[in-house]
């Protein structure tokens, strides 16, 4: 059923309810040039509430950068109309180039050539810290 009219492409399922759009910005989805649509509130079995991202075409999406918003939700991979893959997430050691570092002091914001990299660091709390400056992502 969430399948529905998608041919070739990607749904990102069991988002947790109210974290799509933070994903969707993530992802980059807005410069997506084919059709995507962002299901907010679905009534899941489940979860209660979820959201939803389907994205109805071909674009590189950064597995890790799902797995950093919400390590629970479930990707499932479609092609001609068929649910070839379904990937479970890992939540990722290391991001590179997912978030920026937030502090002014850290070399990243004055050397722009620099990669934004954070690595996990309280796997439990699901902290990331900068590994320039140590400090936290979210
Ligand atoms: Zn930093």
């Amino acid at each position: 059923m969430i399948i529905g009219s998608i041919k070739n492409g990607m749904v990102i399922d069991h988002i947790t309810a109210g974290r799509s759009t933070e994903l969707y910005d993530l992802l980059g989805l807005e410069k997506a040039e084919c059709e995507v649509a962002l299901i907010r509130n679905a009534v899941s079995g489940k979860m209660g509430r979820k959201d939803i991202i389907k994205i109805n075409g071909d674009f590189p999406v950064d597995i890790n950068v799902i797995a950093y918003v919400d390590p629970k939700a479930t990707i499932n991979i479609i092609k001609d109309g068929v649910l070839v893959e379904k990937k479970a997430l890992q939540t990722p050691q290391k991001l590179v180039n997912v978030v920026k570092c937030q502090n002014p002091r850290c070399i990243t914001s004055t050397e722009q050539e620099l990669d934004h990299v954070f690595v996990l660091t309280e796997p439990e709390a699901g902290v990331y810290r900068c590994i320039y400056c140590e400090a936290q992502a979210k």
